[in-house]
């Protein structure tokens, strides 16, 4: 198993992790990035090894980890996803590709959207005696599609973004489909799995520790967002008095935690009026 994690300077380069196995016959990636940071991993994937990349995992529809599909799919990759990733990225994803330059800071022509063509429901298992990858459908949590790549020889978990880990700009929590109380299940069920090497969408590798943060994380984001809309605070009211300090590596980003506490509202908000 290799990764690539970028370093901050990085990060508009590559902006997610990927990693990649080198099986005897071939190679699966995890995670495209944008198309620039697809082919400087590529060139990465090459210095590891010369076999060929034949398969590219989409942990979820967003576009810092799918939009670089088209850089593998030249270079001879099928692209593999949930069946509720692909049809994600057909709908919520031709959204983000639209707005492409707003995303990611850079102009998306001379590149083109790529779609996966082998999609599962629960698991898709790649086992060719020595190595084993299982890829298991996790959401709706993060998003409806999440998926996550488990090595239980080596207990590696590649998350996506179900964790992120020294990121300044923690977790996208306002995705349509986010489901917070599954998205806290899931963590613990990642969890419960007692991986050794947890590589989150974005930031350092960490381990089990990094599931337990974020956890906790979200937990008290959570509490906090729904006891402020049942006290009848207004958007800018909570977003102003939530307090996560306690967690320096998600909590110092002010603009994120507004940005994110905001986003959280509105979806928590809009589902009481809907009930009501
Ligand atoms: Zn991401």
């Amino acid at each position: 198993m290799h990764s690539s994690h970028p370093a901050a300077h990085e990060l508009q380069q590559k902006s997610a992790n990927c990693l990649w196995v080198v099986f005897k016959d071939y190679v699966l990636a995890v995670d495209a990035n944008y198309p620039w940071g697809a082919q400087d991993i590529l060139k990465e994937i090459r210095k590891t090894t010369a076999k060929p990349v034949r398969f590219l995992f989409d942990t979820h529809y967003h576009h810092d980890h799918t939009f670089g599909n088209c850089v593998f799919v030249d270079s001879g990759a099928t692209i593999v996803s949930t069946q509720e990733t692909a049809s994600e990225m057909q709908t919520l994803g031709k959204k983000e590709w639209d707005q492409g330059s707003g995303y990611s800071g850079r102009d998306m022509t001379g590149f083109r959207r790529e779609f996966p063509t082998l999609t599962f429901d629960r698991r898709l298992v790649f086992d060719d005696g020595e190595h084993r990858v299982e890829l298991i459908r996790m959401g709706p949590a993060h998003t409806g599609g999440d998926g996550v790549a488990w090595l239980p020889k080596e207990k590696i978990l590649a998350t996506g973004d179900l964790c992120v880990n020294g990121n300044p700009w923690g977790n996208n929590v306002g995705d349509e489909h986010a489901e917070y109380d599954r998205w806290l299940t899931v963590l613990d069920t990642l969890a419960g799995w007692n991986p050794t090497v947890v590589i989150p969408g974005h930031g350092e590798p960490g381990t089990l520790e990094t599931l337990r943060n974020q956890h906790a994380f979200l937990t008290d984001m959570l509490d906090q967002v729904r006891q402020g809309i049942s006290a009848g605070k207004s958007k800018k009211q909570l977003v102003e008095e939530i307090d996560l300090s306690k967690y320096p590596v998600y909590g110092a980003n002010k603009t994120s935690i507004r940005r994110s506490v905001g986003l959280m509202y509105d979806k928590l908000n809009a589902a009481r009026l809907k009930k009501n």
